[in-house]
């Protein structure tokens, strides 16, 4: 997998620790077995990582 560069909403994704602008993106699931039952959907969400290739620093995006 490789690192790359992330546009959000129009606009470059820059790290704020660094300044870096390559991420390694990774999905992460917010629900949990047991959560899933009917009328809890916005448990079923996933949020998109992003995580800087040089510091570490994690985005979190909410799908
Ligand atoms: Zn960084």
């Amino acid at each position: 997998m490789d690192s790359k560069e992330v546009d959000v909403a129009g606009n470059k994704l820059v790290c704020p620790v660094c300044s870096g602008i390559k991420f390694w993106e990774r999905k992460t699931q917010l629900n949990t077995r047991g959560a899933t039952f009917f009328g809890v959907d916005w448990a079923n969400r996933n949020a998109n990582n992003y995580v800087c290739e040089n510091c570490s620093y994690m985005f979190w995006f909410h799908n």
